[in-house]
């Protein structure tokens, strides 16, 4: 049977959907996909990264050996052989982190949508760095929340301004290491002030950490998760040190706040795929990643020097940017009348993309800021994307 002519429905979305936006990046993206455009606008990782064959590899095996358990439902907390990985990786500096400690998630993105889902109330003040990850800030959107922003500076969130702003906060969202969007890394100092002030305070700290293990030189600084695991929400994630299309997170957290995400996950997708799971834990528990990460490291080092140095010889004096530590990502701090977004425009038309400040902004946009991405672009083109925008930048200072 089909119906003939049925009444057109009126859709009515509830509040919470109508204040749903793409985010501007995604957007941005669609414009960039196209072959002939030089984007320094993804935050995608470098597919060059990507282990191809050791992933097949470990799908072949967990199929031919475990087929019928990795094609099954399976618990919500995760696979139990993954958990313990993590949190035996995760003890370190005297910590004892335990399984039960930990939840996997289908991507650190869905640990930010329930992390607002379970402690954010309308209204309820979420404290974000200025500026913060835009993913972040549109999870927790969802859930109307007042964002408050902590004021930063090159070495990252600065810790004796949360005090004065906490009062009735539910949270604290920080990204310590190789930020998204600036590329800057909390300095030791700042993580120790930080996590003894929201201690202090009885205010959850999230540490969100995708980058983390991507420092281009020696070892990353000590997460604040050893610092405080009774106040840290740590969250983690396989995007950046694997393949992001697996989709492969988690939290790390006090159980009684890791059992409360689980029921809003069980609510959500029930569980993330458990034929992923299995086939990251076959791929990575002997070993894989110790000897993959550096590869990833030293191909991105060699990145973001060439972008520095092409920034060096042509950007011109009054334009300011960082040297980052590892990670993906160059802030560019542009002379104050130059607006990033029509920048792009113009940038677009020639080929060249980048990502704006100003929506990474909770607050008050800095709109004379940009965003750029090096991992993915070879160094020729580079060279030559940064000459672009240096020319319409030189244009806008005469
Ligand atoms: N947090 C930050 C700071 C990110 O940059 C990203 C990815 N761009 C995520 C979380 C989400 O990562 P995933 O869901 O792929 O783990």
């Amino acid at each position: 049977m089909k119906i003939e002519n049925p009444t057109p429905i009126k859709w009515q979305f509830s509040q919470r959907a109508e204040q749903l936006q793409s985010s501007v990046i995604r957007e941005i993206l669609k414009v960039t996909m196209r072959p002939d455009i030089i984007s320094f606008a993804g935050g995608l990782p470098s597919p060059a990264t990507f282990p191809v064959e050791h992933m097949k590899t470990a799908f072949d095996k967990v199929l031919s050996d475990q087929g019928k358990v990795a094609l099954q439902y399976g618990p919500t907390d995760g696979y139990a052989p993954l958990r313990e990985w993590i949190a035996q990786s995760l003890s370190i500096d005297g910590v004892t982190i335990s399984p039960d400690q930990v939840l996997m998630v289908s991507g650190s993105q869905q640990a930010l949508d329930l992390l607002g889902k379970v402690l954010v109330e309308d209204g309820s003040k979420v404290l974000v760095e200025t500026p913060s990850y835009l993913g972040a800030l549109q999870a927790f959107s969802v859930y109307r929340p007042e964002f408050v922003s902590v004021p930063t500076d090159e070495n990252g969130l600065l810790p004796e301004t949360v005090e004065g702003i906490a009062d009735g906060a539910c949270l604290l969202y920080s990204l310590p290491n190789f930020h998204n969007p600036t590329g800057r890394t909390m300095s030791l100092e700042r993580r120790e002030a930080l996590v003894e002030t929201c201690a202090r305070l009885g205010l959850p700290l999230i540490e969100d950490d995708p980058y983390g293990a991507l420092s281009y030189a020696g070892e990353p600084l000590p997460k604040m998760l050893t610092m405080n695991p009774n106040g840290v929400i740590y969250l983690g994630s396989f995007s950046k040190v694997l393949t992001p299309g697996i989709r492969l997170g988690y939290v790390v957290a006090p159980a009684i706040l890791i059992r409360k995400l689980e029921q809003a996950k069980q609510a959500s997708d029930l569980h993330t795929s458990q034929l992923t799971q299995m086939v990251v834990y076959e791929a990575i528990k002997d070993g894989f990643l110790s000897q993959h990460i550096p590869s990833i490291r030293t191909l991105y080092a060699n990145q973001c020097k060439v972008m520095l140095d092409a920034l060096e010889e042509f950007f011109p004096v009054g334009v300011k940017w960082n040297q980052p530590a590892g990670g993906m990502f160059i802030w560019v701090t542009l002379p104050k009348h130059i607006d990033g977004m029509q920048l792009l425009d113009e940038a677009i038309a020639q080929n060249v993309a980048f990502v704006p400040g100003a929506p990474f902004y909770a607050n008050e946009p800095e709109t004379n800021t940009l965003r750029l991405s090096f991992v993915t672009v070879p160094p020729e083109k580079i060279r030559h994307g940064v000459q672009v925008l240096a020319g319409l930048i030189k244009n806008k200072l005469r």
